[in-house]
């Protein structure tokens, strides 16, 4: 097999037991003759699939019979507006902070389509950490708080869930979704699109407390209610089907790999060999988050000169080591390692970072 160390920050790489079972039954799903694909949402084959995948998510997170598991569309992006549609009235404030590039897009929708407030922010300082909870200010009458817990681009991530008491929290889990055990009874809603820990993109994952559901207006489009979508447990119209097979795929490699305090330790050591490989190189890479906000999942780096950067990337490339150019916000390298990347390509990049730098510095 032709495999590389796939780095990209997403759509990214796939657990390859995953691709291997899915091109297995790719042609006759469990010898009805047909693809998963060609099968109707309706049909009983498919309706397991995505029953069984919210039953896989709720024991993954550990959550209760009190939130409700939604697979829709229109990426991570459509929950920026779907969260205050559903969730912001009239006289309420909802809190944003921002920490990155996508926690701002969901902040000016959520701005676009009310009142909405800034409770803190770290563009001053391009995005480099992650405020303690002592530095976010929330308004008065706050609709709910929305923080981004992995910012892909910069790669941060927060090390605590904030507390504001009974004022609702949500979060965008897209890019550290299921890498570590999270207190998730603490969030009334999360989402992530799935293209970089769960699956496929084409298909996002909402896990919602069943009491934000009581109180969204009924005038909105059907396909923005998160009401009728859990009323219809996700199948309200015809969902992205073959993307939600792979991802119940992948949560069942996820039980089968020891679940997400498995994941937590595996994760650790990976992002452990990247960040060694920053911190022993005298100054050559620099890390663009502080030390204490970094991601387990992004890890972004400069180097001394943009040539030499031109140069790791090709080099990189010849020593199957793909998907590493970084996000022009912060420019230089990201190497996204989620959970499917084997501590092999974290090792892999380590080594070659020393060499390059052993030969370059
Ligand atoms: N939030 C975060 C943290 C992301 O990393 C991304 C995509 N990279 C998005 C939201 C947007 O996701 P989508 O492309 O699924 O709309």
């Amino acid at each position: 097999m032709n495999r590389v160390f796939n780095f990209y920050a997403g759509p990214a790489t796939l657990p390859v037991e995953v691709l291997q079972i899915a091109q297995e039954e790719f042609l006759n799903y469990k010898g009805l003759g047909m693809s998963i694909m060609e099968i109707s949402h309706r049909a009983k084959e498919f309706e397991a699939i995505i029953h069984e995948a919210e039953a896989n998510v709720k024991e993954l997170l550990g959550i209760s019979d009190n939130y409700k598991v939604l697979f829709l569309q229109g990426g991570a992006s459509n929950q920026f507006s779907m969260v205050p549609q559903n969730f912001l009235k009239p006289e309420m404030i909802a809190n944003y902070v921002v920490t990155g590039s996508f926690a701002e897009k969901a902040y000016k929708e959520a701005k676009n389509l009310g009142q909405a407030h800034v409770a803190a922010t770290t563009k001053e300082y391009n995005h480099d950490r992650i405020p303690g909870q002592e530095e976010i200010a929330l308004s008065d009458n706050p609709a709910y708080v929305h923080i981004t817990t992995n910012n892909t681009i910069f790669g941060t991530q927060y090390k605590y869930t904030p507390d504001f008491g009974n004022i609702p929290l949500v979060a965008d889990m897209s890019s550290d979704i299921m890498c570590q055990p999270i207190a998730a009874s603490r969030y009334s809603l999360i989402y992530a699109g799935a293209q970089k820990n769960l699956g496929p993109s084409g298909v996002t994952l909402v896990v919602i407390n069943k009491e934000m559901l009581e109180n969204a207006p009924k005038s909105l489009p059907s396909m923005l209610r998160y009401d009728l979508m859990a009323e219809n447990d996700s199948l309200y119209n015809t969902p992205p089907s073959f993307s939600i097979y792979i991802l119940n795929l992948v949560l069942q490699w996820l039980k089968e790999k020891g679940g997400l305090s498995a994941m937590a330790k595996h994760n650790q050591e990976k992002a452990a060999l990247v960040y060694q490989a920053i911190d022993n190189s005298r100054g050559f890479y620099k890390g663009h988050a502080q030390k204490e906000s970094r991601s387990l999942m992004n890890v972004t780096f400069t180097l001394p000169s943009t040539e030499l950067e031109k140069k790791f990337l090709m080099e990189a490339e010849q020593h199957n080591l793909v998907g590493l150019k970084g996000h022009r916000s912060v420019g230089g390298m990201r190497a996204s390692i989620y959970n499917a990347m084997p501590k092999e390509g974290c090792q892999a990049l380590s080594d070659f970072m020393k060499d390059f730098m052993e030969k370059n510095g």
